[in-house]
């Protein structure tokens, strides 16, 4: 019992998804929840009525909004309330149900009652906001040691303050999450981390991002469709959101993300693919709104941008290279990002807690590459007389592992049906500056005018192992590699806590873009269901239907069900009636014929019943 008084765990209490982090004997540690480093802040009844907290409602709260609480941090010390089964409920109250989710994932973890924690706010929380978020703690049965700022966490992460407090410094945590952003300047002075101003847009974050690529998805899709399938419904349009959301991830790492969705209507699917280029575009009005509040957080603080010694990344949505690359041209430095963003918050808060339990400071490790790795290409661009060779860098020193990132390179000549690559580590845009760590042939690209896509992929795994492919876009032909950067070439995976802010350079590539290449987890892109396979044959008993006379009910199902959401039904028939829905799009998508037939059965009685 005594060891739970010892422990103070730290706690993001975010809008979009919580972490929860402990500094034991041997370090810090992040707690999994349900198997994750961070749980989506969501929570929910299950259609028997049952609370469910995490990943678990937030998958449900596509089909069953009406029994899903998302983003309740934005209510936090408003005495409005939330519905849920039929209740209504505090912001507090759903608060507490998710601390004590993240609670209970400790005490699993750690085998003894955790009982005191630190909890983070956004540092423009006011006191009804703060003393909500004390009173949430209480509630799920913790003694809430300290309420922090978020920036202050952020920075405590990267080590301000616990060095001995000799480093004065100014930081500007720059926080982009899924639906809030803000930005502060946080100075360190004799040890004493301190925020000086804070400036932000409670509504403004990922979400939107996500909704604008929802858009550009339906436009797209509405102009092929042409009405033909009657329009979207309200469902639909939010699975759309979901899946664009797995397509703006994906467009962190790749030039491009393709888009399956089978059955966005009852008989149409979209098929489409977004160019990294145009979410850029998309998101930039945004993009600009977060510039305009930095200069106000400088201007606030009197502080100039030469002043900023170090620039923070904090939240999911920093990932994205473009919000990276705006702030580090208008700050004229490079930025940090080795912790990762999701986690760090949490990480600084269990470090204030070890401080509160009388504990050191301990170093936070993460792996990192030591080491910029590129490939040899003819490299041109505004301002250069004639392309040149040189070295286009594809992964950037100081990047946690493991990683996986593409770049799109167009062939020089016409009809070039073979590439030599050769692999590069090192900063230099000149090649022979680095260290060549292997050279690979592509051979039987198509024959196709210059200008022929190949999209380069370079990934480094846990073990520092790299990994090469090179991908001929128009063909899919592939060709990969594998290259031990191990023995003395090897990456400095023990390089925890290095500064690594040093010059970054600008990626002035020859690439005119970024690469394709869904990840390997999403839909492939054969994903169209194989309702034109032939059917199981005369083996598959009297009373099978075959497998399109299957499929041809399951869409006519789907096209009633959809009907009858629409109308006023009761919301347990609603969610019974979307969580078949979901059964059998899962069910066509993995091809799962037995699972679809149930799903179909199901469905058929329940509309049986509700339809007039
Ligand atoms: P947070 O509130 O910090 O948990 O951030 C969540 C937001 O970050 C959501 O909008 C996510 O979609 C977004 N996000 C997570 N990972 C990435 C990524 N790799 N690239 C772009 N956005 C991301």
């Amino acid at each position: 019992m005594k060891k739970s008084k010892e422990t103070v765990v730290g706690i993001d209490l975010g809008t979009t998804n919580s972490a929860i982090a402990v500094v034991l004997d041997d370090g810090l540690e992040m707690i999994p929840v349900h198997g994750q480093p961070t749980m989506p802040s969501v929570v929910g009844l299950d259609p028997a009525g049952h609370l469910i907290v995490g990943q678990a409602a937030k998958n449900q709260s596509v089909s069953a909004p009406e029994n899903t609480v998302l983003s309740i941090k934005r209510l936090m010390g408003s005495d409005e309330t939330v519905a849920l089964g039929g209740k209504s409920y505090r912001p507090e109250e759903i608060s507490a149900l998710i601390l004590g989710e993240l609670k209970r994932a400790a005490e699993a973890r750690l085998g003894h009652p955790v009982e005191r924690a630190v909890i983070t706010v956004p540092a423009f929380f006011n006191e009804c906001q703060r003393q909500a978020t004390l009173d949430a703690g209480r509630l799920a049965g913790f003694d809430v040691a300290r309420i922090i700022n978020e920036p202050t966490a952020a920075a405590l992460a990267y080590g301000a303050g616990t060095q001995g407090g000799s480093a004065n410094e100014t930081l500007l945590v720059y926080d982009l999450g899924g639906g809030t952003f803000d930005v502060s300047l946080v100075t360190v002075e004799n040890g004493v981390v301190e925020v000086r101003s804070s400036h932000g847009d409670t509504r403004l974050g990922g979400d939107d991002f996500d909704e604008a690529l929802a858009k550009l998805a339906e436009d797209r899709f509405e102009e092929t469709d042409r009405g033909a399938s009657g329009g979207i419904s309200p469902v639909a349009r939010r699975r759309l959101k979901a899946v664009m959301e797995r397509a703006k991830i994906t467009l962190s790492d790749e030039p491009f993300a393709a888009v399956h969705e089978e059955f966005l209507t009852a008989t149409a699917h979209l098929s489409t693919e977004v160019a990294r280029s145009d979410y850029e575009k998309l998101i930039t009005p945004w993009l600009e709104k977060t510039l305009d509040c930095m200069q106000r957080a400088l201007a606030d603080a009197g502080v100039t941008a030469a002043k900023v010694d170090k620039i923070m990344l904090v939240g999911g949505a920093t990932r994205t290279p473009i919000v990276q690359e705006l702030l580090e041209d208008r700050l004229g430095k490079t930025s940090r990002h080795e912790i990762n963003p999701d986690l760090i918050v949490a990480m600084g808060a269990a470090i204030q807690g070890a401080a509160l339990a009388g504990r050191p400071a301990p170093a936070i490790l993460i792996d990192i590459t030591a080491h910029s790795f590129g490939i040899g290409a003819m490299m041109g661009g505004p301002g250069m007389f004639m392309p040149v060779f040189g070295c286009s860098h594809i992964i950037r020193r100081g990047t946690p592992l493991p990683v996986k990132k593409s770049k799109l390179f167009h062939t020089v000549y016409d009809n070039q049906m073979e590439v030599k690559i050769p692999v590069f580590q090192g900063e230099s845009i000149v090649p022979e500056e680095n260290l060549k760590i292997g050279e690979f042939w592509i051979k039987g690209l198509s024959k196709a005018p210059e200008g022929n896509p190949v999209v380069m992929q370079l990934e480094i795994d846990l073990s520092g192992l790299l990994h090469v492919t090179a991908t001929e876009k128009a063909t899919g032909l592939a060709k990969s590699v594998t290259i031990d950067t191990a023995g003395h070439h090897r990456l400095n995976l023990d390089a925890a806590r290095t500064n690594l802010a040093a010059l970054f350079e600008e990626d002035d590539a020859l690439a005119v873009g970024d690469d394709s290449d869904a990840d390997d987890d999403e839909e492939g892109s054969d994903a169209e269901p194989d309702a034109d396979e032939p059917p199981p044959g005369p083996t598959a008993g009297p009373s099978q239907p075959s497998r399109p006379e299957l499929l041809a009910s399951a869409k006519s199902l789907r096209r009633r069900a959809e009907a009858i959401l629409v109308r006023e039904i009761s919301p347990t028939d609603a969610a019974e009636i979307r969580a078949l829905l979901d059964a059998s799009s899962t069910a066509i998508t993995s091809r799962d014929w037995p699972a679809l037939q149930e799903a179909d059965d199901k469905l058929s009685d329940v509309l049986f019943y509700l339809e007039d």
